[in-house]
């Protein structure tokens, strides 16, 4: 049998593309190299709590498109809860509002004239156009000033990233980042809203299994087989065959891009150069606990401060009361993420040091969770992808496409490309 496409990998992107692609009745079929399907949003129970494997997942789109089709699929009043964003910062042993430049007003009196004199002399600067800066460093530096870069936003995103910030092109970050606008700031730290008054702070959680609950909601019907690692492509009569046996005439590969040359030999043997470049791409994991906590009524908490390794707790627990194995009790799940790879020690000894009375009860490791951006990196995967696509071999995701993509985001290319068909 030829398949019309078989997709590799079934996380949010390989799910929707072939859901997409069987609307539109496509023989299809999706190979998945672990036991599971989901990908990064892959979510478990452990000990009666709901555990996002890579750090929590909630879904949000401002694409009319993705909102439209992605209803289609579910009943949001009975299976979803409406959830409110009320993020904080942890600094200095006290909590400050999200955004910080929302909360100037809550910070010691002498760092906060220092951050209002660079606001003022910023705003009296003539305007830029967004991107003028060369990197991350010079549009955080540019935009807030150095005393809010110095303060939160270098340990913070220094934590997250584990890269030199100077390093990181504007290219990557176009369209992803948050603008400051002085008047609304000034306005903002006059008002004193807090964030859960502020209109985008509401979203939609599953009442039941968390982000699994979307994947297999979307898996139901697919053609699906878990722990199929595609190890060898190859390519005869316009006709792609994977692993020795499943036969097709499109390719959606949702894999890291890295890997593609050495399945693929030696079909792709003229893109060596190009290959040569990707395989280098920088990438880096993250490791996380599964922890109980006190109640609270927040849902991130933002973690700066280079003295701790956590960036971030997720208070998962408080999206669903479906989510905590104790639904009346005054302990709530959460989880904290750490960037990179931690040892289950150093993070169990970390959480002693963070506020809600935390008790770790499980752990995981993800190898790939950030992708890292060079000068070029664009390029060099759409230059790839062009190639590809002459051979009805197509990227698309996190790591094939090798882009900084939310679930929203990566259903949206799925729609872009097999929706119009
Ligand atoms: C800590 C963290 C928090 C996040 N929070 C949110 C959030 O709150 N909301 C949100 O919308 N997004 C969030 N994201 C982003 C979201 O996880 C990703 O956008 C999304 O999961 C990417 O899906 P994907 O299908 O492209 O990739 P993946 O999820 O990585 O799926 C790829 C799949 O392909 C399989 N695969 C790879 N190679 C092969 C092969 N050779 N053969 C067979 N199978 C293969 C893999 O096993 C995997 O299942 C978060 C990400 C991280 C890291």
């Amino acid at each position: 049998m030829i398949y019309d496409y078989i997709v590799v990998g079934s996380g949010i992107s390989g799910i929707s593309s072939a859901k997409i692609l069987s609307e539109k009745k496509k023989k299809v079929k999706i190979l998945e190299a672990k036991p599971y399907t989901g990908g990064l949003v892959h979510c478990e129970i452990s000990s009666g709590n709901l555990y996002h494997k890579v750090g929590g997942h909630v879904f949000n789109s401002k694409n009319e498109d993705v909102l439209a089709w992605f209803w289609k699929y579910f009943d949001k009043e009975n299976e979803f809860i409406p959830a409110k964003r009320n993020a904080q910062i942890w600094m200095n042993n006290s909590f400050f509002g999200y955004p910080l430049e929302n909360f100037l007003y809550k910070l010691p009196e002498d760092i906060l004239k220092k951050v209002i004199n660079d606001i003022l002399a910023l705003s009296s600067q003539k305007e830029k156009p967004p991107m003028h800066y060369d990197n991350f460093e010079q549009f955080l530096k540019g935009n807030f000033g150095e005393t809010l870069y110095e303060l939160y936003f270098h340990p913070y995103n220094q934590k997250i990233w584990q890269f030199d910030l100077s390093q990181v092109p504007m290219e990557w970050l176009k369209g992803k980042l948050p603008m400051p606008n002085y008047r609304d700031i000034i306005l903002q730290n006059i008002l004193q809203k807090e964030e859960s008054d502020m209109v985008h702070s509401s979203f939609y959680y599953p009442k039941r299994g968390g982000s699994q609950f979307i994947i297999d909601r979307l898996a139901e019907g697919l053609d699906i087989n878990c722990n199929e690692p595609v190890t060898e492509i190859s390519y005869e009569n316009d006709v792609w065959t994977l692993n020795k046996k499943w036969k097709t005439k499109n390719i959606v590969y949702t894999g890291d891009v890295r890997n593609l040359r050495k399945i693929s030999q030696p079909h792709f043997a003229y893109l060596d150069k190009l290959f040569d470049t990707i395989e280098k791409l920088p990438s880096h994991g993250t490791s996380n606990l599964l922890c109980e906590c006190d109640k609270t009524d927040l849902s991130w908490l933002y973690i700066p401060e280079k003295k701790f390794k956590t960036h971030r707790i997720i208070y998962t627990g408080n999206f669903s009361p479906y989510n905590n194995s104790n639904n009346n009790g005054d302990r709530i799940s959460c989880t904290v993420e750490f960037s990179g790879e931690q040892d289950l020690k150093t993070m169990t000894e970390e959480i002693k040091k963070l506020p809600g009375n935390l008790k770790a009860l499980d752990s995981n490791k993800e190898k790939n969770s950030y992708i890292i951006h060079r000068k070029n990196t664009q390029t060099s995967i759409s230059q790839l992808q062009k190639e590809l696509n002459n051979k009805n071999f197509i990227l698309l995701g996190r790591f094939a496409e090798w882009e900084y993509y939310n679930m929203d985001k990566a259903i949206e290319k799925a729609l872009s490309y097999f929706q119009p068909m």
